[in-house]
């Protein structure tokens, strides 16, 4: 017995955990720094962890209906949009397989970023979709606009943009976005993830789903509001095939605890305005004061060119902080640091310039 040719597909490569790299060097894991995987450094928002709490002494054996459905209205709220319209899901990549499954016929492509988010082909690939990619130029500053991606588009059924892109941190502009919704074929969905919406200046791609209907906008609360753990993300969708969800959703996926945490997270202002404060300090910080070339950042990151992206981030783990070597993203030079607290974002800084003086780059 053997599963279907899954040879196209890459496994997904996480950034490595803390306990995991703990125990490798024979550390605890408050002796080390995670900033490999864009996680909140403030942690969950405590808001978030009393629902968790409360919810879990209060009974789980029941299916989560009524959460997901207050979650639903929560947002459909904040975003001014029918309850219809938000697809609740066990994080943004939850999102990303209801589009797939609501979108792809077997054989259609999706078109998405290179370098860019792996989980956009893998889930196209389990819809048995095809992928094709269009590139962001590192000669370009990975800088995202229609042209970039309209010359490589050829009429496919979904095109990913990533705003601020990960692993990059560039972003779109609003006009951009609109002639890209405007350009591609009426059968083209364009989908808008913002997975890293809160740390950016930008306007939300959610205000156009009024005049769009060919657009989809991604969003989760693993990042900005600290609750990577519980999975749980959405979409916002126009209304004209909303309820598609009904059909293609997994029923219950988004669990009660995470439901009832991101809509407490969703009231604790405080927790998110900190989260947002020191990111964008961080990635300023980051940006000045390593001794390697940079990409400006909107998202809770940096992208960082060091020459031995491999040497580097293994020196850099060795010493206590763990960051992400790109290669996985087709970026063998660079190395993303995500923003830690004050105090982290500091430490990794002073780590890292040591190294980098150590490992020349090449
Ligand atoms: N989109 C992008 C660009 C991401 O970087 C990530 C997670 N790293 C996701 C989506 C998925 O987020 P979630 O945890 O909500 O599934």
């Amino acid at each position: 017995m053997q599963p279907r040719d899954l040879s196209a597909t890459n496994p997904y490569v996480p950034g490595r955990g803390i306990e995991e790299v703990a125990r490798d060097l024979g550390l605890e894991s408050d002796e080390l720094i995670k900033l490999s995987s864009n996680e909140n450094p403030h942690g969950s928002s405590p808001k978030a962890v009393e629902a968790v709490t409360d919810r879990a002494t209060q009974g789980l054996h029941v299916y989560p209906k009524a959460a997901h459905t207050d979650l639903t209205e929560k947002l459909a709220a904040k975003w001014n949009l029918a309850s219809e319209q938000i697809w609740v899901s066990p994080g943004a990549d939850g999102s990303i397989d209801y589009l797939s499954r609501a979108m792809l016929e077997p054989g259609q492509s999706v078109l998405v970023p290179d370098p860019g988010f792996a989980y956009y082909s893998m889930s196209a690939r389990h819809h048995h979709g095809e992928v094709a990619a269009y590139d962001l130029s590192k000669a370009d500053s990975f800088a995202q606009d229609a042209d970039v991606v309209l010359e490589s588009y050829d009429g496919e059924r979904i095109v990913h943009i990533t705003s601020p892109h990960n692993p990059t941190g560039t972003e779109w502009n609003r006009e951009e976005i609109t002639r890209l919704l405007e350009a591609v074929e009426d059968h083209t969905l364009v989908v808008v993830d913002e997975a890293y919406g809160e740390y950016s200046a930008e306007p939300s791609s959610i205000e156009l789903l009024d005049a769009y209907d060919n657009l989809a906008v991604l969003r989760t609360f693993s990042k900005a509001y600290g609750l990577a753990g519980l999975r749980i993300g959405y979409c916002a969708v126009p209304t004209e095939w909303a309820d598609a969800y009904g059909r293609v959703n997994t029923p219950f996926a988004a669990n009660e605890l995470a439901c009832r945490a991101a809509l407490a997270a969703l009231d604790d202002n405080d927790h998110l305005e900190q989260s947002v404060e020191t990111a964008r300090w961080a990635r300023e910080y980051l940006a000045e004061n390593l001794n390697v070339p940079t990409v400006e950042s909107a998202g809770n990151f940096v992208l960082a060119e060091v020459g031995d992206a491999e040497a580097v981030a293994e020196q850099s783990q060795r010493e206590g902080v763990i960051i992400r070597n790109c290669t996985s993203f087709g970026l063998a030079g660079c190395v993303r640091i995500s923003c830690g607290t004050r105090e982290e974002t500091k430490q990794a800084v002073e780590t890292l310039n040591e190294i980098l003086a150590e490992v020349a780059p090449t």
